[in-house]
């Protein structure tokens, strides 16, 4: 890294350069540097410190030959993770004791003196965790975050989210967005989880709420006549945390006016584009290829699909029916279908796996999953003995099944299918190894307006309820609203949703035709949402946009599965706040104060 890379300035009141730039081009100079004490090793009468800030490690070599006694002295009481300000001459090291691990492997500081700045107590977590070992507990890790921060590992994932901020704001920027920031302090947006309540001291019996999303104020700022916003916004959601979710996370908020799909994927492939570059130094084909929501479900079985993993899913119903095998005429007599993918080379998955992904495709809701094999003798699994001649050529010329592959099949309606075919897919990708480095991006476009609520069947929004729908007429989105597609896009990133968005819905009769479809009268859409319907009534343009999950797409930058390696003071799946202890009580006089009393 180099100085100006790591955006440090060199000298400051307390150091000439930071521990990780001292370099060869310091060699035979008297230096300053300041830092924490990461690991020592005595060596007899000589001792070596390695002091570290955050662009690295340097070695300090204590020696009664260059150290003065006192300072050699007042080694003894140094402590891990004590802060020293030291002063010294580099010198390269000799060929033998040369790290070709450390950035400054090639020099030392010969140390003549030095001043503890401040002393640290016994550590509760080690900062200088040896690359061998495992890390603390995440608990742990969490209590006493400062310490667990001060790891090189993280301080790079920071510089990484910093980078990546950077990168969008400047794209953005140079694309003619406007960055401005929208209320905490507001009322209820509907993104489909819990909002946080706020409550009012000045009007007691009243609350805030905490925003989900900018949605609605992006919306009103095209309104207003910004024509392209963004904000590197928090959202905050009250949900049951699942592993990977924040109570409050953060998106790279975006809106435009006067655009259609097409404008707002490029912006956001462009924005992409340069996070990528600039904080990771990856470069980006573009345009990212696009497939529809059906598209991704035929061939997927999922809106999220994986393409790291090479296979597709394909119809096997031809192939599999009208020879006498009862599971595929039965699901194709209910309407259903036999789909399935073809793992080539996977004859020699053992039959214990087998019945593994039967139990898994089971789990994921289908009444369970097939196997056939070809081999130069012939057929297994269960389909294999119908098929026979004609039946054994058809399937062959269908579905191009060559000698030493396995199919992987399930029967049933496909909402039962999809699911089960995409769990197996990628499990059986990933056991594989046919998990194919990289990123793999696609756009998923055309998502229905609504989908079934899993409890209720009533409809729920598949993505929000301000998306335009595919049709003109209220009337219809009324009468038949599963049929309606939408203007909705995610971006997946190797079978994860990174960025979702859609073309609004900027006529407000049919914006109240949605809303009703939800289950709201006027009079609530008149409370919940009078404030966006009014400012549509003085000029709205069509308009668009999306969010793109910021800790999401640093986690994968960095390469780790948890966006809580890349959010500095995160809470844990249980929503709690370790290090300082929230959420928490508070006195009953504070409650009053608000007009509240707990029951
Ligand atoms: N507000 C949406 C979300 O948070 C994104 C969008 O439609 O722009 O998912």
């Amino acid at each position: 890294m180099s100085e100006s890379e790591t955006g440090l300035p060199g000298g400051t009141a307390w150091r000439d350069v930071p521990c990780g730039l001292v370099g060869e081009k310091h060699a035979g100079q008297s230096v300053r540097v300041a830092g924490w004490v990461h690991r020592r090793r005595d060596l007899g009468g000589v001792v070596f410190v390695h002091l570290r800030d955050r662009t690295g490690l340097l070695q300090l070599a204590f020696n009664p030959d260059w150290t003065p006694a006192p300072a050699m002295d007042a080694l003894a009481g140094l402590n891990p993770e004590d802060v020293l300000a030291v002063e010294g001459g580099v010198e390269l090291r000799p060929e033998q004791a040369v790290n070709p691990e450390m950035a400054t492997g090639s020099v030392e500081l010969r140390v003549h003196g030095f001043e503890r700045l401040s002393e640290s107590a016994p550590l509760p977590i080690l900062v200088a965790v040896p690359p061998e070992e495992d890390l603390p507990s995440e608990e742990l890790r969490l209590r006493h975050r400062v310490l667990d921060l001060r790891r090189l590992e993280m301080q790079r994932n920071f510089k990484v989210r910093h980078l990546a901020a950077n990168a969008a704001r400047g794209a953005l920027s140079d694309d003619g967005f406007l960055e401005i920031e929208t209320p905490f302090l507001t009322r209820r947006t509907p993104e489909g989880a819990r909002d946080y309540l706020v409550p009012s001291r000045i009007h007691p019996g009243e609350f805030y709420a905490l925003p989900q999303s900018p949605q609605l104020y992006k919306q009103m700022l095209m309104v207003a006549g910004f024509d392209r916003y963004f904000q590197i916004a928090r959202c905050l959601r009250d949900e049951d945390l699942r592993a990977d979710r924040q109570p409050e996370f953060t998106q790279i908020d975006v809106e435009m006016a006067f655009v259609d799909e097409d404008d707002v994927f490029a912006a956001a492939e462009r924005m992409l584009q340069r996070i990528l570059r600039e904080a990771a130094e990856i470069e980006l084909e573009l345009p990212v290829p696009r497939m529809t929501h059906a598209e991704a479900l035929e061939h997927y079985g999922t809106d999220k699909p994986d393409l790291r993993i090479p296979w597709k899913l394909e119809d096997f119903t031809e192939a599999l029916t009208g020879l006498g095998f009862g599971i595929a005429d039965g699901a194709r007599e209910a309407g259903g279908r036999v789909r399935g993918f073809r793992v080539p080379g996977g004859g020699s998955i053992p039959r214990s796996r087998l019945d593994a992904a039967n139990e898994a495709a089971r789990a994921h809701g289908a009444r369970g999953a097939m196997w056939l094999k070809r081999s130069e003798q012939g057929w297994s699994g269960p389909p294999a003995r119908f098929l026979e001649g004609e039946a054994a050529d058809r399937i062959v010329a269908l579905h191009a099944i060559e000698p030493g592959d396995l199919v992987l099949l399930v029967a049933g309606p496909d909402p039962e299918t999809s699911p089960a075919l995409d769990a197996l897919r990628r499990q059986i990708g990933q056991e594989t190894g046919a998990v194919r480095e990289g990123f793999r991006w696609t756009w998923v476009t055309d998502f229905p307006l609504f989908e079934r609520d899993a409890e209720t069947g009533q409809p729920v929004a598949s993505h929000h309820p301000f998306t335009m729908p595919d049709v003109s007429d209220p009337e219809l989105l009324e009468s038949d609203p599963f049929s309606v597609g939408s203007r909705a896009y995610d971006l997946v990133l190797n079978g994860t949703e990174l960025c979702s968005g859609s073309i609004r819905c900027h006529v407000p009769e049919l914006q109240k035709a949605i809303l009703r479809v939800l289950g709201m009268d006027e009079a609530e859409i008149e409370s919940r949402f009078g404030f966006l319907l009014e400012s549509f009534r003085y000029g709205v343009p069509p308009h668009g946009g999306f969010a793109m999950g910021f800790d999401r797409l640093v986690a994968m930058l960095v390469g780790t599965n948890s966006i809580r390696e890349v959010i500095a003071f995160p809470k844990t799946t249980a929503a709690r706040g370790l290090l300082e202890g929230a959420p928490s009580p508070v006195a009953a006089g504070e409650l009053a104060e608000l007009g509240l009393h707990l029951r």
